[in-house]
């Protein structure tokens, strides 16, 4: 996913496994050493904490019951966060229409001193 491209250096849950060389989506586990080619750092945490949605990655089977559990919360506060964000962008966007359309109408209004601001 583009979008979480930016944020996958710095997911914590890359100090459990090996980045592949020349795979930027392989991940090595740091457990088993199981070498996953494809899906990055969020299929490797449905390795870890057994929670793949589509049942297609391979458990890990010798990740500690604590970093399991670690890897569950950081999914599930992942998920929350998404949630939250499209939440707030859609109240930012809200407030943008709202604020643009009020300076639109006051930038109408003092159109004199707008254009003298340009030559200042
Ligand atoms: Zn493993």
């Amino acid at each position: 996913m583009a979008s979480e491209s930016g944020t996958m250096g710095r997911d914590p849950c890359w100090k459990y496994c090996t980045p592949m060389e020349g795979n930027k989506n392989g991940t090595i586990c740091n457990y088993c050493g199981l070498a996953i080619k494809s899906g990055g750092i969020t299929r490797f945490k449905f390795h870890l904490s057994h929670t793949d949605p589509n049942s297609n990655t391979k458990k890990c089977p010798n990740v500690p019951p604590e970093v399991k559990q670690e890897i569950r919360r950081l999914i599930e506060q992942r998920n929350k966060a998404k949630a939250k964000k499209a939440v707030d962008i859609e109240e930012i966007r809200a407030e943008l229409r709202d604020t643009m359309g009020r300076r639109h109408m006051h930038l109408i209004d003092e159109d004199d001193e707008e254009n003298l601001g340009i030559y200042l």
